[in-house]
């Protein structure tokens, strides 16, 4: 029989009733497929680890954090296989290094090297269910590691490719991928299907509903993914492969909240200086979104750079370092930058969407900080407090959100 990975998401087993819910949902499964189930924390239990850490030390070290993250995932594979029990079915709790999830050593953001499985492979030709927990690994160096917060789908994807399995199902709290988050803007439309590339794209952007190396994954070895409301049994949204025969469209807008803008002004132009700057950047572990080289005189040069916001301590503390270094003549900073990113293939070359999105920024009043376009999206970093506005008009604009009855009865009225 087929293997399907089945991963449900913290909110999907909030509450005994809930857990019950789901090991129902694999029962059904169990007909026609081989199920492997890979679980996160329940609720806000991660969430409570981490401010538990807060209460003790605001400097937690990054395997003490990694030990105690691990615990909620533990608690879930324990009761997800006691449900699944109660149901008649022979389920079997595993951590992610009983299944041998080996990853590289970066405590709280490590990597998926290689995944042994021997465990899930027996428990399967037994005929029982693993029950795997999601986001977690063990390293080269045998400690526990995580996979960076919204990692189980991670650990989902990559049990699938391992296991060679026919699709995995990410269970949650909304009815699939929306054309934005449909809990910040209600009447976002469903997608019903998504390439695998432009879901990439959404993830790398900022759309939570998938983590973007689990994206990654399925991309890689073209792995089908649903992802489905665990309260209800409507269709989700499938990520698949998908031939474009279309012009390119918008298919969806996603945005990142929380970021940093930095600037190094007036750095003297020496050889390698620009390389050795990025590299202490991205050695101290700091994700540039965007980085871009300006020329301020024949001699000197701005090097500006767009970091996580939670980022922003770590950036200023190794730039403080380079600023007698490189004879960096000051800095400039922003911490009320955001981005959004219209995403779809091709749209990044089609000037008539670039002119559509540019026309609705500048009739707004928006001012645009930085830009950046791929043959798969348009990314605009703004002020925070432009974004609802400018999301809500580029959804309308390129129909990507249900209109209100009074705007549909504008529109009817004006083509009368
Ligand atoms: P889980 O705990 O099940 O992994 P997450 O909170 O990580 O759930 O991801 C689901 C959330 O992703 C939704 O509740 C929604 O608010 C958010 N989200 C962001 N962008 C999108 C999108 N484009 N489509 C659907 N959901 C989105
Ligand atoms: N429990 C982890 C988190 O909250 C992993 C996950 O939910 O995917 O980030
Ligand atoms: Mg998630």
């Amino acid at each position: 029989m087929p293997i399907v990975i089945m991963k449900f998401g913290g909110t999907s087993l909030a509450t005994p009733d809930l857990i019950l819910k789901a090991a129902k949902k694999v029962l059904c499964m169990t007909r026609k497929n081989e199920i492997v189930v890979v679980v996160s924390a329940r609720g806000q239990t991660t969430n409570k680890l981490f401010s538990m850490s807060r209460e003790i030390t605001l400097k937690p070290k990054a395997r003490e954090m990694d030990m105690l993250l691990t615990a909620g995932e533990r608690i879930s594979v324990a009761l997800l296989s006691m449900a699944l029990g109660k149901l008649k079915l022979e389920a079997v709790s595993y951590t992610g290094s009983q299944v041998g999830i080996i990853t590289d050593n970066k405590h709280t953001d490590a990597r998926i090297l290689e995944i042994k499985g021997d465990r899930i492979k027996k428990a399967l030709a037994e005929h029982k269910i693993p029950v795997v927990c999601g986001f977690q690994g063990v390293s080269v160096e045998k400690e526990i590691t995580t996979l960076g917060r919204g990692g189980s789908d991670t650990t989902a994807l990559a049990l699938g490719a391992a296991l060679n399995a026919k699709k995995c199902i990410i269970y949650t709290d909304v009815d699939g991928v929306f054309t934005e988050d449909p809990n910040r803007f209600p009447g976002a439309k469903k997608i019903s299907k998504i390439s695998y590339e432009e879901m990439l794209e959404l993830s790398n952007h900022g759309a939570q509903v998938l983590h973007p190396r689990a994206s990654s994954i399925a991309a890689r070895f073209n792995i089908p993914v649903e992802i489905r409301n665990s309260f209800n049994n409507k269709t989700g949204t499938l990520i698949t492969n998908m031939e474009e025969t279309q012009r390119p469209r918008p298919k969806a807008i996603t945005h990142s909240d929380d970021l940093y803008l930095i600037t190094l002004v007036q750095i003297p132009k020496r050889n390698q200086y620009l390389s050795q700057i990025v590299t202490e950047l991205t050695k101290g572990g700091v994700h540039l979104k965007f980085f871009s080289h300006g020329v301020s005189d024949v001699r000197k040069f701005d090097l500006s750079f767009i970091t996580p916001l939670d980022e922003k301590d770590k950036v200023k503390s190794i730039i403080n370092e380079m600023i007698k270094k490189f004879g960096i003549d000051h800095i400039r900073e922003s911490s009320d930058i955001c981005s959004l990113s219209v995403i779809g293939k091709g749209i990044g070359s089609a000037n008539k969407i670039l002119s559509d999105i540019f026309n609705i920024l500048s009739k707004l009043k928006i001012h645009i900080e930085v830009i950046t376009t791929s043959e798969l999206s348009v990314n605009i970093f703004l002020k925070k407090r432009y974004l609802n506005k400018a999301i809500k008009t580029l959804l309308d604009k390129f129909r990507l959100r249900k209109m209100s009855q009074s705007a549909r009865k504008f529109r009817r009225d004006r083509r009368k």
